[in-house]
């Protein structure tokens, strides 16, 4: 079997009984890539130079017999907002354009301890502003199942690349369902860990108390693998969570006794596509089947969560996007054409004898800052930061911000409360498969509206994954979403992989 089609767990294994090497395995991913990844666009940069060298390097002293890590030899994808020494992390925006980090974040520092072969950035929404990857400044990624239609975001680029065979694994963000949507619209499996389980530390911050980065891979063993390297306590991120990672790896394979399975009623209510609908009953039906029980649940709060997530986002992301001013890093406008402009300004002010005006007339260096910011952000960015900065003035902060997060606790105790009944509660991941490109893109509304499902989950700051669990009749994927309470991956990761066990949905991939 050619190597882009094992999963991550079979190529780790062949890798090691020396049936192919890592030179092998990377030439035949960056060969798919090659082939098909210009009608996908998952890739804002492919490091084939990089990934050879480095496979060569592992090959070799895998030959001398010298210990490797536990992804060794295994080409990996990373999200573009990974920052990564000497490499170009763009955040798929002009801002950051060329802005090349002096440091690895902890993640990416992991993946390289764990002798993982990084083989290219992956195309994202805006600083993963985003559930459609359209938002790119760049590029927008196409599904792999049908190139009309979104692959979802924002971790588009790594859902798309993994369900195309162009990489085994790829890590994404989650912020309010930036990992397990795509996930669902590409048929793969993905993952949003805790809120503090995974460090964020040199992850570009949209919303910090909301982001978490996860696995993308083919099956729920996979992310387990994966997840293994991902997390673990980091001094230098005060929210990561110091507490022994489990080996989810080896635990994967005992299916989850007496599972007591909960459906959200409000899930299942106006706005959910029919043919989903149907794949998530059949998919509860089949843990059924496996000895699970099923239990309807109330939670009344979930209605008020994307309007809540929209208010805490953007404030968030108001305030972490301040940094980004054309002096520090990335993007800064033409300073001697916004100099000529000005003093052309002040010339006709002058000439007008307008002096009330001239004396309004910008500080060059205040003009630099709007102008820096006007060129660099998209129109989603700035959409972001003009509701934050509003939900955050004065006057406005208790009626908004403050009210999203009363919300917020009460979601959270709506899911403790869920989770006194169930041990994990299922449902769909997104209302509807993949859309058309362009089909939302003028109507941020509906785009919001999208995220109905995946966006408490990290208001509660708990963990969820997406699983393949069917398809429409027009052949596009469809997600299964569990959750389970804070730092219960295990449970997750073993619920995902018993259904995998039952269903074949995960082993489906896309004729490209
Ligand atoms: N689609 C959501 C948003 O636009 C979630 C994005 C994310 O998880 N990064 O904010």
């Amino acid at each position: 079997m050619s190597p882009i089609e094992l999963t991550a767990t079979q190529l780790l294994d062949e890798l090691r009984s020396g049936l192919i090497n890592s030179v092998e395995a990377t030439r035949a991913f960056l060969q798919q890539i090659g082939q098909h990844d210009e009608s996908i666009g998952a890739f804002l940069r492919v490091d084939s130079e990089g990934a050879l060298d480095r496979a060569e390097l592992i090959d070799r002293r895998r030959k001398q017999g010298e210990p490797l890590g536990r992804l060794a030899g295994l080409p990996v994808a990373v999200k573009d907002l990974l920052s990564t020494r000497g490499e170009p992390t763009s955040c798929a925006s002009r801002i950051l354009e060329n802005f090349r980090p002096p440091y690895d974040a902890t993640v990416v520092a992991n993946l390289k301890a764990a002798d993982a072969v990084l083989i290219g950035r992956t195309n994202m929404d805006e600083f993963a502003m985003g559930g459609s990857t359209e938002n790119s400044a760049f590029q927008t990624t196409r599904n792999p199942w049908d190139t009309s239609r979104i692959p979802g975001g924002s971790s588009g680029g790594s859902a798309a690349c993994v369900a195309a065979s162009m990489a085994p694994l790829a890590v994404g963000s989650d912020t309010g369902g930036s990992i397990r949507q795509p996930a669902g619209l590409c048929g793969i499996t993905g993952m949003k860990p805790t809120y503090g389980r995974v460090s964020r530390w040199g992850l570009v911050a949209f919303a910090s108390s909301l982001d978490q980065i996860g696995p993308l891979a083919r099956t729920a063993e996979d992310a387990a693998l994966l997840l293994e390297v991902l997390a673990g306590h980091d001094p230098r991120d005060s929210t990561s969570i110091d507490r022994p990672v489990p080996e989810y790896s080896k635990t994967i394979g005992k299916p989850l006794e007496n599972l007591r399975i909960g459906l959200v009623r409000e899930h299942f209510g106006e706005g959910l596509d029919a043919e989903v609908e149907a794949a998530v009953r059949e998919a509860v039906r089949v843990y059924e089947s496996l000895g699970a029980t099923v239990r309807e649940l109330s939670m009344p709060h979930g209605k008020y969560a994307v309007a809540a997530y929209y208010i805490i986002a953007p404030s968030e992301a108001s305030s972490n996007l301040a940094r980004y001013d054309g002096v520090h890093y990335g993007r800064r406008t033409d300073e001697a054409a916004m100099m000529a402009e000005l003093e052309a300004e002040r010339k006709a002010l002058a000439a007008l004898g307008d002096t009330a005006a001239l004396d309004e007339l910008d500080d060059p260096l205040v003009r630099m800052y709007r102008r820096s910011r006007s060129e660099g952000f998209g129109a989603e960015v700035k959409r972001r930061i003009m509701l934050g900065t509003y939900a955050l003035s004065a006057g406005y902060y208790d009626a908004y911000y403050k009210k999203a997060l009363k919300v917020r606790r009460l979601i959270r105790q709506d899911f403790d409360r869920a989770f006194e009944q169930v041990d994990l509660i299922a449902g769909p991941v997104a209302p509807t498969p993949a859309y058309k490109i362009g089909e939302k893109i003028d109507d941020p509304l509906s785009m919001y509206l999208f995220d109905l499902y995946t966006v408490s989950t990290n208001l509660a700051g708990i963990g969820g994954i997406s699983i393949p669990c069917g398809q429409s009749g027009g052949g596009l994927p469809i997600g299964l979403h569990l959750q389970a309470p804070p730092f219960e991956e295990e449970r997750l990761l073993r619920g995902a992989w018993m259904f995998q066990q039952a269903t074949d949905w995960h082993r489906r991939r896309p004729s490209l």
